[in-house]
C-alpha cells in the first residue's frame, strides 16, 4: 500500500511514457463522439435558424455543417426581435463563440460606420482568437481590436462596426478618450462572463462600461461555468434574461478522461513531465502550473535537458505571447507550459493532453478552484474530440483537492499506476 492506501505492485518497467503513448494512440481510433444526446448535435440545421444568406454561406465555408446544441438553442433567442437578453452556459468546446459571434454579426447595420457591438474577453489571446473567428464569418463587417499592443485608432472616431477587446482598453477607448459612443452600442457580449464579473479588475471595468450602455442594448453573457453567487449578480446586470443552464452532472463532458499519477515531490513530477514529453506522439500537450515562477523553472529545466517546449505566462509582452501561441497552434512546439492565463477559451484542436502540474486552488487559499479545473481540462477534447487530463499528485493535500474535483463534477479521476502494466492496460478507453 502507498501512503494514500492504493495497492502498489512491483515495478514491471512500465512507465508513464508507455501509458501516454498508448492512450494517445487510442485517440487515433476515435471519431467525433457526437450522438443524439451530445451537446454537439441538434435536430436543427443552420437553415432553420433564420440568418442572413451571406452569414449562412460563411458558416458553411468555415466547415460548420450543423449547429451544436448551444448554437441551436441560443441563436433563435439571440436573433429574435425585439432582441432578448441571454445568459447561457454550455460545456467547454461546444461552439459558444460562433453562437454569440453570429448574433453580433446579425445585429450590425452595415450602412453605419461606427461601433455597434462590443465583445469583452478576459485575456489578450482570447480577444484575438474571437476576433479572428468574427472576421472569418464577417461577410464584410468591420472589426477592431481594443487590446494592449494594438495601435490606437488613427481617427478621432472609430469607424469599425464591432469592437473586440479586454475591459481596460475598451473602457479607455469609450470613456476616457471617447473614440466611440457607448450609448450607440446595440449588443454587449461578455465571453467567460463569470470571470468577467467576479475577478476584481475585470469586474470594475465591465461595470463602468455597462453603466454607459443604453437600456435597450442587448446583453449576451456566455460561459462554461457559473456559480450561484455569480449568477445572481449577472441577473442584476442583465434585465429579464433568458437563461440556459446546465445541471452540475453535465458540466464536465465524458470525452475528457481524467487520471492522476502519484509523484514524490517536484523532482518526481519533473521526471513524470519528461516521460510525458517523450510519450506525446499524437497531438500536443498543455501543462498548467500555479505560478509563473514554476512555469519558468519547468521550462528552463526541460529546455536544458534538450526538450523543445514553449512557455506562456502573463509576464511576457504581448508580441511574445501571441507569437508563442501562434507557434504552438502551428505545431512547432508540442508542449506548452503555462499558467491560468490560458485556462479559459483557448481553442487549439490538436491538444490531446492537459497536465495539472499543480491542482488549481483559489487565490490566497488552499481551497479547490472548481471552475479553473473545468476550464483547464477543457483545453483538450474540443468539439467532441477525445482528450486526457492528468493530475500530478504530490501530497495528502493534493489528494484532497483531487477528490473534491471528482465529487464536485461527479466524474471519476482514476489512478494511473505506472508501476503496474496490467493495471494500466485495464484502464478503460
Ligand atoms: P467554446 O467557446 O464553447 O469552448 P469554441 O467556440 O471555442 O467552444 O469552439 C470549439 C471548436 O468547435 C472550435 O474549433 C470551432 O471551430 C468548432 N465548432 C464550433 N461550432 C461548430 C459546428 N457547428 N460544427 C463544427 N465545428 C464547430
Ligand atoms: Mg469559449
Amino acid at each position: 500500500m502507498d501512503r494514500f492506501g492504493n495497492k502498489v505492485t512491483p515495478a514491471k518497467n512500465y512507465t508513464l511514457i508507455d501509458f501516454v503513448k498508448e492512450k494517445l494512440n487510442e485517440l487515433k481510433n476515435y471519431d467525433n463522439i457526437a450522438n443524439k444526446d451530445s451537446p454537439l448535435v441538434s435536430i436543427k440545421n443552420f437553415e432553420d435558424i433564420h440568418m442572413d444568406a451571406d452569414l449562412l454561406k460563411a458558416v458553411y465555408a468555415a466547415g460548420f455543417n450543423r449547429p451544436s446544441k448551444i448554437q441551436a438553442n441560443a441563436l433563435p433567442l439571440l436573433l429574435a426581435d425585439p432582441p432578448l437578453n441571454l445568459v447561457a452556459q454550455s460545456q467547454s468546446g461546444t461552439g459558444k463563440t460562433a453562437a454569440f459571434v453570429l448574433a453580433m454579426l446579425t445585429r450590425v447595420n452595415k450602412k453605419l460606420n461606427y461601433p455597434q457591438v462590443i465583445c469583452l474577453c478576459p485575456t489578450y489571446e482570447l480577444a484575438i482568437q474571437t476576433g479572428e473567428i468574427c472576421t472569418k464569418l464577417s461577410a464584410g463587417i468591420t472589426v477592431i481590436y481594443a487590446v494592449r499592443g494594438e495601435p490606437n485608432p488613427s481617427v478621432a472616431q472609430i469607424t469599425e462596426q464591432i469592437i473586440i477587446g479586454t475591459p481596460g482598453k475598451v473602457m479607455d477607448w469609450g470613456i476616457k478618450y471617447k473614440w466611440f459612443d457607448l450609448s450607440k452600442i446595440r449588443v454587449f457580449v461578455l465571453d467567460e462572463a463569470d470571470t468577467m464579473v467576479s475577478t476584481q479588475g475585470h469586474h470594475d471595468r465591465c461595470i463602468r462600461i455597462h453603466r454607459k450602455l443604453d437600456l435597450s442594448c442587448q446583453m449576451i453573457f456566455f460561459s462554461a461555468t457559473y456559480d450561484d453567487e455569480v449568477l445572481d449578480f449577472v441577473q442584476y446586470m442583465v434585465p429579464n434574461p433568458k437563461i440556459i443552464r446546465l445541471p452540475r452532472e453535465q458540466e464536465c463532458l465524458d470525452n475528457i478522461k481524467q487520471y492522476y499519477a502519484l509523484c514524490r515531490g517536484e523532482e518526481s513530477k519533473y521526471t513524470a513531465i519528461q516521460n510525458i514529453y517523450g510519450g506525446i506522439t499524437i497531438g500536443q500537450a498543455i501543462i498548467f502550473c500555479n505560478t509563473r515562477k514554476c512555469a519558468a523553472w519547468l521550462t528552463r529545466k526541460l529546455t536544458k535537458d534538450g526538450h523543445s517546449v514553449a512557455v506562456l505566462s502573463g509576464e511576457l509582452n504581448i508580441v511574445e505571447r501571441l507569437s508563442i501561441l501562434d507557434r504552438f497552434r502551428a505545431g512547432l512546439e508540442k508542449v506548452l507550459v503555462t499558467t491560468n492565463v490560458l485556462s479559459r477559451g483557448i481553442d487549439v484542436t490538436q491538444v490531446t493532453l492537459v497536465v495539472n502540474f499543480h491542482m488549481p486552488i483559489l487565490h490566497g487559499d488552499e481551497k479547490p478552484d472548481y471552475d479553473t479545473y473545468l476550464h483547464r481540462i477543457g483545453r483538450t477534447g474540443r468539439f467532441g474530440k477525445h482528450g486526457i487530463a492528468l493530475n500530478l499528485v504530490e501530497n495528502e493535500n493534493d489528494m484532497k483537492l483531487l477528490r473534491s474535483f471528482e465529487a464536485h463534477f461527479r466524474k471519476p479521476i482514476k489512478l494511473l499506476n505506472t508501476n503496474d502494466s496490467d493495471e494500466v492496460h485495464k484502464l478503460e478507453h
